[in-house]
């Protein structure tokens, strides 16, 4: 079971209760994005590419339950920036368990170990730690020396309070397959509770536009790690998607399964894209030219896209339309270890991780000095 049973009733009740209702596009996961500001500068993030004003402000926690109510979605995803520098995390938080929501708090983990102490073990919060894979991908990846050392010690921390706590992978192009299998033995090892995994995506603010990968590259790179699974892996995400992401079914995107909400309002289309903001929750299902949006539709910004906030949900909803959704769920949920001879071969050629002959750039931003983020 990819979550546990309450989480998994819930959100089958909900996408049942949508799909009875007739309403074909419903979110299933709210991405509240509460500040920009975060204390690392990743190569691969366009978030933290604004201006100093920008990065300095922050939704209220009054703001976050609004949109959180208005959108109606039984899980709650809080990245950012770096949720843990919000000057009110803990009054967001507490907001959303009271309102019976599904909490992702997304966060580098830097600050982890030093927050705990402000939020409460429930089975509604999890610590979602962004991580890119062993040690010295991590700190290649987020641009930080130490940074894995950082993140794995408040996991620890987190687990020994008895708190949720999941990983969140992104993988750009140059990733080893086989590192990233070690590293999926590695976070078993270390007791969380499961992995999410997703491509990059080519965001254009990025300062790193080497290393995205195309649909092609992505599918391979997928196939390779995630066939001939090992049965200790556990993944807290749509199995349906894992296979997406392996080439094995197709989705369409569906953005308004994830909508984002930030400083600026409701972004249209998705988390990736901004083709301008709405004022409320329902003037963003209205307004927003969907047709204009996803692999198919031709829009060259879609073009490459594989990522969970567009097609998740898709395998969620392809999941509850049908019988044979069911079936395929069930199947991929019970029968994780995708046999394939070709992804073994696959194992054994020769990779070139980006690491091994790249220097380490610490890139500066406003606010990735650690100290200032702790005054
Ligand atoms: S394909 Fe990707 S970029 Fe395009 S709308 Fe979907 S999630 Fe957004």
């Amino acid at each position: 079971m990819p979550v546990p049973i309450s989480q998994a009733w819930t959100v089958a009740s909900y996408v049942l209760k949508q799909k009875i209702q007739g309403r074909k596009q419903y979110p299933l996961v709210l991405m509240l994005e509460p500040l920009y500001k975060c204390n690392l500068a990743c190569a691969g993030c366009g978030k933290i590419q604004y201006p100093a004003h920008v990065l300095k402000q922050e939704l209220s926690p009054e703001e976050c339950f609004k949109a959180v109510d208005e959108c109606g979605a039984p899980m709650v995803s809080i990245p950012g920036g770096e949720p843990l520098m919000h000057s009110e995390i803990e009054k967001i938080v507490e907001g959303l368990v009271a309102r019976k929501k599904y909490i992702y708090l997304c966060t580098n983990a830097l600050l982890l170990k030093e927050k705990l102490h402000l939020f409460k073990p429930s089975k509604y919060l999890t610590f979602s730690v962004h991580i890119d894979g062993q040690k010295e991908h991590h700190d290649f990846s987020v641009c930080r020396e130490g940074g894995f050392e950082l993140a794995i010690e408040g996991v620890r921390e987190a687990l020994k309070q008895g708190f949720r706590v999941t990983t969140n992978t992104t993988l750009f192009d140059g990733a080893d397959p086989n590192s990233v299998r070690a590293f999926f033995d590695e976070m078993m090892a270390l007791g969380v509770e499961g992995m999410m995994l997703s491509p990059g995506y080519s965001y254009d603010k990025a300062p790193d536009q080497k290393h995205f990968l195309g649909r092609a590259r992505t599918r391979r790179l997928f196939r390779a790690i995630l066939s001939n699974r090992k049965p200790t892996w556990r993944f807290n995400q749509s199995m349906l998607f894992l296979e997406f992401l392996m080439g094995k079914r197709d989705f369409r995107c569906t953005p308004w399964g994830m909508p984002t909400y930030s400083i600026f309002g409701w972004q249209k289309p998705c988390y990736l894209l901004q083709d301008g903001y709405a004022d409320t929750f329902h003037e963003l299902m209205t307004t927003t030219e969907w047709d204009n949006f996803g692999t198919e539709s031709g829009n060259p910004k879609c073009a490459n896209c594989m990522v969970h906030s567009g097609y998740e949900a898709s395998g969620v909803d392809y999941t509850f339309g049908s019988l044979k959704g069911l079936f395929a769920a069930a199947k991929a949920t019970l029968f994780t270890r995708n046999d394939d001879e070709e992804a073994y071969r696959m194992l054994n050629e020769p990779v070139r991780p980006v690491h091994s002959y790249n220097p380490l750039v610490q890139i500066e931003s406003p606010s990735n000095n650690l100290e200032e983020t702790r005054a």
